[in-house]
């Protein structure tokens, strides 16, 4: 068989969950709450299947999800998305990745992504027929430098590809970047693809920057999120983007030959959980921002040293303290001898930064779990 893919392997969340599995290890490895999901959403869930929601969905997502997507998207960023024409419910923010590069990317054309960025990208850039073009955030902030990023363009470049809060450091974007971005695309054919699965995780006050906020950002883009992220149900796998109508138009062609529509049930229950309680996604940052506090908190015991955590629930840690190996060795050798799993950065990049002793803890999970870690930590 001749690959399609040739650099890929299983992907580093699954090698290293089934690493912690076999070993006993505390996984905060895999980025995934192990915390109940509001009772309220279950309870909805159970009631849309005991109601008879088992059958197909609407292809693009059932109406009142889009609406109450649409109604949050307001709320939250000031644009009234059209829940009709621009908003398609996904499996998954995966899946309107994936959708988004299949449905306007064409062979030999170009997708400028900044590394280090979420595995699932240069995959599905590549299945497209096009290159991933690799520009480096720096490798202690993790900020974009964005004349890079315009020397990285050319005639081929199709899409740029953002992602804040980010994964792996949880660096977020600013509204400086925002308006940059917007001059750097401005009169060009370059769509934006901004992925924000962690758009409710922001920390001290900050602001979410979404694209949907700059209308000459929203206007070529695919904005994603998950709910998966936002509820505390990453195995549910729903998600959506929101695009303006031509881009909608494309991306369901994809969509509809893709998965069709999106597991039933959840998308009433998501409908009926946005609606009724918005404190739940407008509380989310200070919710997560106590485990984060807490948890930086118990590293200063440790000879890990905490990165800076403005947005999502990953915590950096640098190790060179504890250890020469490189990340996956340290990440491998902290999961099978130490009992705690951690995700290196490697896999993250085309060219990791030489000499980056840098591994990612998430901390996503029960206060019981994270002491348990710490524990451990404490004895490197
Ligand atoms: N993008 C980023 C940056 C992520 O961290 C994740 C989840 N790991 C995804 C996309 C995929 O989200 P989902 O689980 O909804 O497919
Ligand atoms: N997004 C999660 C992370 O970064 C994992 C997603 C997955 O396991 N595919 O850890």
């Amino acid at each position: 068989l001749q690959t399609k893919l040739p650099k890929v392997g299983t992907t580093i969340f699954t090698v290293m969950s089934q690493l912690a599995a076999e070993h006993g290890a505390v996984n905060l490895g895999q980025g995934f709450p192990d915390f109940a999901v509001p009772k309220r959403l279950v309870d909805e869930l159970a009631r849309a299947m005991q109601a008879g929601h088992n059958q197909y969905a609407a292809m693009t997502g059932i109406p009142a999800l889009r609406q109450a997507i649409a109604t949050k998207t307001q709320r939250v960023y000031g644009h009234r998305a059209d829940a009709d024409s621009e908003i398609t419910v996904t499996s998954g923010a995966t899946e309107a990745i994936f959708n988004a590069i299949a449905a306007v990317v064409r062979p030999g054309e170009e997708v400028i992504v900044l590394d280090p960025c979420y595995d699932s990208y240069e995959p599905a850039i590549d299945l497209a027929g096009a290159r991933a073009v690799h520009v480096p955030l720096d490798p202690r902030t993790f900020a974009p430098d964005w004349q890079c990023v315009r020397d990285a363009i050319t005639p081929r470049t199709r899409m740029l590809m953002i992602n804040s809060p980010h994964n792996p450091s949880g660096a977020m974007l600013s509204a400086d970047d925002m308006r940059t971005v917007a001059d750097l695309l401005r009169g060009s054919d370059i769509f934006l693809l901004s992925d924000e699965v962690y758009e409710h995780i922001v920390f001290d006050g900050a602001r979410h920057e979404s694209a949907l906020r700059y209308p000459e950002l929203r206007e070529r883009a695919f904005v994603v999120s998950s709910f998966g992220k936002t509820y505390h149900c990453t195995g549910w796998k729903v998600g959506y983007c929101i695009a303006p109508p031509v881009l909608s138009a494309e991306f369901r062609k994809v969509h509809q030959y893709n998965v069709f529509c999106t597991f039933n049930p959840a998308q009433h229950a998501f409908a009926a959980m946005l609606d009724a309680e918005p404190e739940h996604y407008e509380q989310l940052g200070a919710f997560y921002q106590a485990k984060r506090d807490r948890f930086r908190e118990q590293l200063l015991g440790t000879q890990l040293k905490p990165l800076p955590v403005p947005g999502g629930y990953f915590q950096l840690v640098d190790y060179s303290a504890v250890s020469d190996l490189d990340d996956l060795a340290f990440c491998r050798w902290l999961t099978t001898d130490k009992g705690v799993a951690a995700i290196p950065l490697s896999p993250f990049y085309e060219t990791p930064p030489a000499g980056q002793r840098l591994a990612r803890l998430c901390f996503a999970k029960n206060e019981a779990t994270l002491d348990a870690a710490i524990e451990r930590l404490q004895k490197l």
